[in-house]
């Protein structure tokens, strides 16, 4: 393999040490960041995240608390939650999992939450705070992804990047980003035609589709900075990105792995926005 590696797990080390370090000294002054994590049902996926969500808060000496409802609960019941953990002085940081049972609408719940409190920033406040440039959480993943980029102090300004996937949770906020470090942006989505001919004039990939292979050596210019956010499995059921790692590798100046890139730094986000919710409760 010719590309650098960025590594995101001990990216994420870094922060999450950073956070920890943070966390001591806001201890030490009588307040201890707390997170919220609320889950419905029994979704097996939601289960093993949320638990590394709290793992990750307990091994930084954030507080955290985890509220498992069944999966048959209101949506008026889960609301009364949100406004419950709203209210509660000791949370800084709510997340609700994502998704919800088919009963609940998730954008009345997301909308529910203090956006004070909003750390997972889906809420349309934190989404228009950052696509007006003013202060709010931005989404962790992609927030992990400009991370990524400053770490190996990749230079965006004039730069094009093409970021393929338009969610709200990942694409959009990841186009607004770059944008806001002055990098041309292209967003694709699953009508882009040529999608291989816009890749090829990227300085910057970034991939967040949620299949195989979607970007492969070919639709790479050599020393592009490629960033695989995308989560899937194998034929072997083997956790795989969106990018045919092994032969963009070859032409990439830097590649990010799936496991081990986007994903331990969109936990380490969390917990450096539960943190900077705590931060903004004490200087208010
Ligand atoms: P969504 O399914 O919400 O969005 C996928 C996007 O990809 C859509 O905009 C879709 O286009 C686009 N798309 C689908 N097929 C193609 C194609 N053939 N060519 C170009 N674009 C295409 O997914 P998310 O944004 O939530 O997540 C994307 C991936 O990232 C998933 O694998 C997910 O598991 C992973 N993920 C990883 C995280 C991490 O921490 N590492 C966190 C969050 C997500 P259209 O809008 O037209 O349908």
């Amino acid at each position: 393999m010719t590309a650098r590696l960025i590594d995101g797990t001990a990216l994420a080390k870094h922060w999450r040490d950073q956070v920890a370090q943070d966390t001591l000294a806001l201890r030490a002054r009588g307040l201890t960041p707390g997170l919220a994590v609320v889950l419905v049902g029994d979704n097996p996926a939601s289960q093993v995240y949320v638990r590394n969500k709290v793992k990750a808060c307990d091994q930084a000496g954030l507080h955290s608390v985890l509220a498992h409802l069944p999966a048959d609960l209101s949506e008026a019941a889960l609301l009364d939650k949100v406004a419950q953990l709203n209210q509660d002085p000791t949370i800084h940081g709510i997340l609700v999992q994502l998704p919800l049972p088919a009963h609940i609408n998730a954008h009345k719940v997301i909308e529910a939450i203090d956006p004070a409190k909003d750390v997972d920033g889906f809420h349309v406040a934190s989404a228009g705070a950052l696509m007006t440039g003013l202060p709010g959480f931005w989404p962790c993943t992609p927030h992990g992804c400009m991370k990524m980029l400053e770490h190996i102090g990749y230079p965006l300004s004039g730069k094009h990047a093409v970021v393929i996937g338009r969610s709200n949770i990942v694409g959009k906020p990841m186009a607004l980003m770059l944008l806001a470090q002055n990098a041309t942006v292209t967003i694709c989505h699953s009508r882009t035609t040529h999608l291989k001919a816009m890749c090829l004039q990227a300085d910057v990939i970034v991939a967040a589709v949620g299949q195989r292979n979607t970007v492969s050596a070919d639709m790479v210019k050599p020393g592009a900075v490629v960033i695989d956010v995308g989560m899937n499995r194998d034929e072997a059921g083997k956790l795989c990105g969106d990018v045919d790692f092994a032969g963009v590798g070859q032409v990439a100046g830097y590649i990010t792995p799936v496991p081990g890139g986007v994903g331990p730094m969109t936990i380490a986000m969390l917990l450096v926005n539960t943190l900077e919710s705590a931060k903004r409760r004490l200087s208010v």
